[in-house]
């Protein structure tokens, strides 16, 4: 028998279209090609109705795709007979509302995706676990009316690792929350996507969030229009101070001029050397973008 190797792509979409309605019809995706490896952190944006959330729905197994074929973790999505168990095995959701059950502890929240695979007390136990991994061990027994819009997404993001899932689909998770809360939510996607290895996947309008992924894939009019490397935040960060009006000026005025602003030549030869070191591959966009 031959090994199972595996799957060398965690998400892979070919030509991937859903069209809504007939007559005047819709094309929330229109050939989408989508390639995410395993333990990638990618986030999606894009204006308001370019198929972001059409996409999402259809890597998690919520619609089917009009055309085309969608692997998730080499599984055909078409060819998947039970789909609440492919679910509830293979991808957590996060979405932009936490939709907490609110008559349910913290707690009994992310215990219920387990219902039906464990026991009571095994349940128990991993919700635990899991709440202590987002952070919120101490809030484990309050209802949600009673925790912060940052925390109820804590507790979205621990129901949605309750079964162990290799993939989290996450849409606008930071979108209803200040930037502080948001901040704090993609800095535990982050460790979580290092320290289990959990290929994610966010939506996202925000670029501050976008930049600390390891790849951003802009969509519109249902297409992949770009997709950006992201090498790593202070890299990102030194791209925008390099293309500042201080960094311009730092690059490009002779030393001498700048000795007037009292910074030294040495100093002006750090900023410089440290300024080019950060450096930005750009895939080149899609055949079929615009
Ligand atoms: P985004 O998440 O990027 O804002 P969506 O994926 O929600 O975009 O929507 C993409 C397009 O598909 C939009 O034009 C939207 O109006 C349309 N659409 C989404 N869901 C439905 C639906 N259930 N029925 C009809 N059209 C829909
Ligand atoms: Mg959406």
């Amino acid at each position: 028998m031959k090994a199972k190797m595996p799957p060398q792509w965690m998400v892979e979409t070919h030509q991937l279209t859903r069209i809504y309605g007939d007559g005047e019809s819709i094309r929330a995706l229109d050939g989408v090609d989508l390639q995410v490896s395993p333990s990638e952190l990618v986030a999606v944006m894009g204006p308001s109705g370019s198929g972001k959330s059409t996409l999402l729905n259809i890597l998690g197994a919520l619609d089917l795709p009009t055309s085309g074929q969608v692997l998730i973790n080499g599984q055909d999505l078409v060819k998947i007979r039970n789909k609440d168990a492919f679910r509830a095995h293979t991808v957590g959701f996060v979405f932009q509302l936490h939709n907490l059950l609110p008559t349910l502890t913290a707690c009994e929240n992310v215990e219920v995706p387990m219902i039906g695979h464990l026991g009571g007390r095994a349940r128990r136990k991993r919700a635990e676990e899991l709440l202590e991994l987002v952070h919120m061990a101490d809030r484990m027994n309050h209802l949600p009316g009673r925790l912060s819009g940052g925390q109820r997404q804590r507790v979205a993001i621990a129901r949605a690792l309750a079964n162990n899932p290799p993939l989290v689909l996450a849409d606008e998770p930071t979108g209803a929350l200040d930037t502080t809360s948001g901040q704090e939510l993609m800095n535990l996607l982050r460790e979580l996507n290092q320290s289990q290895g959990t290929t994610i996947i966010v939506v996202t309008h925000d670029p501050t969030v976008a930049r600390q992924t390891n790849r951003v894939v802009v969509m519109q009019d249902g297409r992949i229009v770009r997709q950006d490397i992201i090498q790593s935040p202070l890299e990102e960060d030194l791209k925008v101070w390099r293309h500042s009006h201080l960094g311009q000026h730092i690059m490009n005025q002779e030393i001498e001029e700048l000795q007037e602003i009292e910074i030294s030549r040495a100093e002006v030869q750090a900023i410089r050397s440290v300024l080019q070191r950060g450096n930005m591959r750009q895939l080149p966009a899609s055949p079929s973008g615009s």
